[in-house]
């Protein structure tokens, strides 16, 4: 027997965030009920070590409609959110984090432009960031430009805080990369899209989960799931410095002609270096496209559920 259909699914990742994630569900739940007959809240334990798992039993007990997953692992944000888009089976997804950074107050007008515009992708798009530190306001501005040049997505300001129609989610479902990067795919699927933009409140509590290595390698993998053109790069480099190579070959030939040959070995010394490393860089670039290449052809899943909760009598559903 299958459920009915809600009209909307939340989806919310967590990572230890044992201290607020009970008190931000019951928020997000009451703005929820003042909007929709029915919804469902889907919460992805993103293999916590802390009492997440804990607050979420308890959050189940009292709540109406909620589905929560655990991971077995910490897959990262982006997988944890493909979890949540694969359970959805609301009429509507809605997607957002779980330290009210993304205002439970704007499901209002998000709603209203998907029920009553048609809108198919609602997104909320970040007006200033925050009390965000600089370096990493400066580090994401350098990103989101680079990431635009390269793959001609403008994605500056964008949040992962949206709204996708059915049909968006089971466009989305179809794409089967493993390497995800969700502003960027839900910005490659098209659709009827509008815009709500907000100003990113503080953190409800503890910090930001992200360290300067885990935004790194979101920043690699997103410009290389999204554009091949740093591939041509290294082709341009290799051109660079043929003709770079073939001007001071005939310096030298000049030089030993007349007789003047000196003993180059600064020369030597820096051009060694110099190819070096931009023969090291190019393989490092190559590298990460095979490194991605290889993530794909194995095929593994792309996250594991090892535990799963519903606050609901549901019927005997498959385990996952
Ligand atoms: N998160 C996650 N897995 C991770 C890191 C973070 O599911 O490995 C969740 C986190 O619990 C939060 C959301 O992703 O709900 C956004 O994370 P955070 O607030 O740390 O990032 P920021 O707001 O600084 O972008
Ligand atoms: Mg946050």
């Amino acid at each position: 027997m299958e459920r009915t259909q809600p009209e909307i699914s939340i989806v919310i990742p967590v990572y230890n965030e044992e201290k607020h994630i009970a008190d931000s569900l019951r928020q997000i739940e009451e703005e929820l009920r003042s909007l929709v007959s029915s919804y469902e809240i889907i919460v992805i334990d993103d293999g916590s070590k802390d009492g997440t798992w804990e607050q979420l039993a308890l959050t189940a007990r009292r709540s109406g409609s909620f589905t929560a997953l655990k991971l077995s692992r910490n897959f990262g944000k982006e997988l944890a959110l493909c979890a949540g888009l694969e359970h959805a089976r609301g009429r509507a997804v809605v997607i957002m984090d779980s330290d009210l950074q993304h205002p439970p107050a704007l499901l209002r007008e998000m709603i209203r432009l998907w029920r009553e515009d048609g809108k198919e992708i609602v997104e909320c798009v970040k007006e200033d960031r925050g009390r965000e530190p600089a370096n990493k306001a400066l580090g994401s501005a350098m990103f989101y430009s680079i990431l635009n040049r390269l793959s001609g997505y403008d994605l500056q300001g964008a949040s992962d805080f949206k709204l996708l129609d059915q049909r968006v989610v089971q466009a989305w479902r179809e794409m089967p990369e493993r390497n995800t990067f969700f502003r960027g795919m839900t910005a490659w699927l098209g659709f009827d899209r509008a815009q709500v933009s907000f100003e990113v409140p503080e953190r409800a509590g503890g910090t930001s989960q992200w360290s300067f290595l885990s935004l790194l390698k979101l920043a690699v993998n997103a410009i290389v799931a999204f554009s091949t053109i740093p591939l041509r790069f290294v082709s341009l480099f290799g051109l660079i410095f043929f003709f770079g190579a073939v001007l001071l070959g005939i310096q030298t030939l000049y030089l030993k002609l007349t007789g003047s040959a000196v003993t180059g070995f600064t020369t030597v010394i820096l051009l060694l270096l110099i190819v070096g490393s931009v023969i090291m860089i190019s393989l490092g670039i190559i590298g990460e496209y095979i490194a991605s290449i290889y993530n794909e052809v194995k095929g593994r899943p792309r996250y594991l559920v090892s535990r799963r909760l519903e606050s609901q009598a549901a019927p005997a559903a498959a385990a996952d």
